[in-house]
């Protein structure tokens, strides 16, 4: 069978969401719905534990841009055009531009950090009602905020390259370093940049204003950046020891004299680790995230439309198992009537919940107010960990 491919997430409009239950429209109704969610016993013989799946609306607190906007549409940028991993394999310069945008794009990545939104979730892992995260977001603060609690990353993540030939994983940040020196002229403008704070601003008006776009996975835009003159290194365990193709020969792995992939090569290529479009989510990962939705028996969703199927498929997964299903998202989500068919009209979260809130305004909340109703003694630790978080 052919692996499904990661493809560009739909970017029609999803229908507005329903509020379930009707009580949930408000903060305190919200908390209440979600506090029955998380204390009611799963149908069946399912495990009375929590799985969370997350994605880019988590991270928008943190400063990073989510894919869509608050109505639902691509607010980003009309014109932001992923790379596709073929291109990226067969492709010398548009590895260079990529290559170009990302090591502008880095510094504004590697200086945000988790919001209370992960740490609410860390709060929840904590007080025993998450048992793990399966996150479509690639900047890895799951792992940072709660180390604790498992994440797994279903896309990858940009803290690391991997090599395309031998499969090796390179710290991001010292790939950072090797491009900076390969590319001096650039590292002068990402100074320069940094210094008169056009990275540094989480307002998209300023930035663009001061000639600069950011794209979700990181990435800048410099529309007349020459990014021919890009250079990037080639996987340093290839270049000294060159490793073998899929046709049995040795692969040729050659840089210039500062150490830049030459075009000569034909191994040794770097890439981000996250999985691109048009590549495919390796089958030891797509296994880890079924089998997290299969050792729960619920499922928690935050901040994602569930635009791209590998994420979609697997609340599917969990509407098949009988796991009640909370969806917690500014906007619409996909096909989210089906994760909400069959409920009593008059049940007060425990079969499913739907609100349309921001993951850190409502979760904190919920970790304040002691995450289940008949936990009342949680309730003084609830708030010994939000105080941890001031
Ligand atoms: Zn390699």
């Amino acid at each position: 069978m052919k692996k499904p491919l990661m493809r560009i997430p739909y970017t029609e409009l999803f229908p507005p969401p329903a509020t379930i239950p009707h009580t949930a429209r408000s903060l305190p109704g919200a908390i209440a719905a979600l506090q029955e969610f998380l204390h009611t016993p799963p149908p069946r013989d399912l495990p009375p534990s929590t799985v969370v799946l997350t994605g880019a609306g988590l991270s928008v607190a943190s400063g990073l841009a989510d894919y869509r906007g608050a109505n639902g549409t691509y607010r980003v940028n009309k014109t932001y055009r992923p790379i596709y991993y073929h291109e990226f394999l067969s492709n010398h310069e548009a590895r260079k531009r990529y290559w170009a945008r990302s090591f502008l794009g880095w510094t504004t990545l590697r200086n945000a950090a988790p919001n209370a939104g992960h740490y609410a979730v860390r709060d929840l892992g904590r007080l025993g009602f998450v048992s793990g995260v399966v996150t479509q977001n690639v900047d890895s603060f799951h792992p940072r905020a709660h180390p604790g609690t498992p994440t797994l990353e279903l896309h990858g993540y940009l803290r690391s390259t991997v090599c395309t030939s031998c499969r090796n994983e390179f710290p991001r940040e010292q790939f950072q370093g090797e491009l900076a020196r390969l590319n001096p002229v650039w590292a002068a403008f990402l100074q320069e940049a940094i210094a008169t704070g056009a990275l540094e601003t989480e307002d998209p008006h300023e930035k663009r204003a001061r000639g600069i776009r950011m794209n979700p996975d990181g990435d800048v835009e410099l529309p007349e950046a020459p990014y021919t003159t890009f250079r990037y290194p080639a996987c340093p365990k290839c270049l000294s020891s060159p490793p073998p193709l899929a046709d049995g020969t040795r692969g040729a792995v050659e840089v210039d004299h500062d150490g830049a992939w030459s075009p000569t090569s034909n191994a040794g290529i770097l890439k981000p680790a996250v999985v691109m479009f048009g590549e495919s989510i390796a089958n030891s990962v797509k296994k880890a995230a079924e089998d997290a939705i299969d050792g729960a028996g619920r499922l928690l969703v935050l901040g994602t439309s569930m635009a791209t199927y590998s994420a979609w498929r697997l609340a599917k997964r969990a509407k098949d198992r009988g796991m009640p299903i909370a969806i917690v998202n500014i906007g619409g989500v996909r096909g989210e009537d089906v994760f909400f068919a069959g409920l009593d009209p008059s049940q007060t979260g425990g079969q499913g919940v739907r609100v349309e809130m921001s993951t850190d305004s409502l979760l904190p909340a919920l970790v304040q107010a002691g995450a289940s109703p008949d936990l009342g003694s949680l309730e003084n630790e609830a708030s010994v960990f939000k105080n941890m978080l001031q």
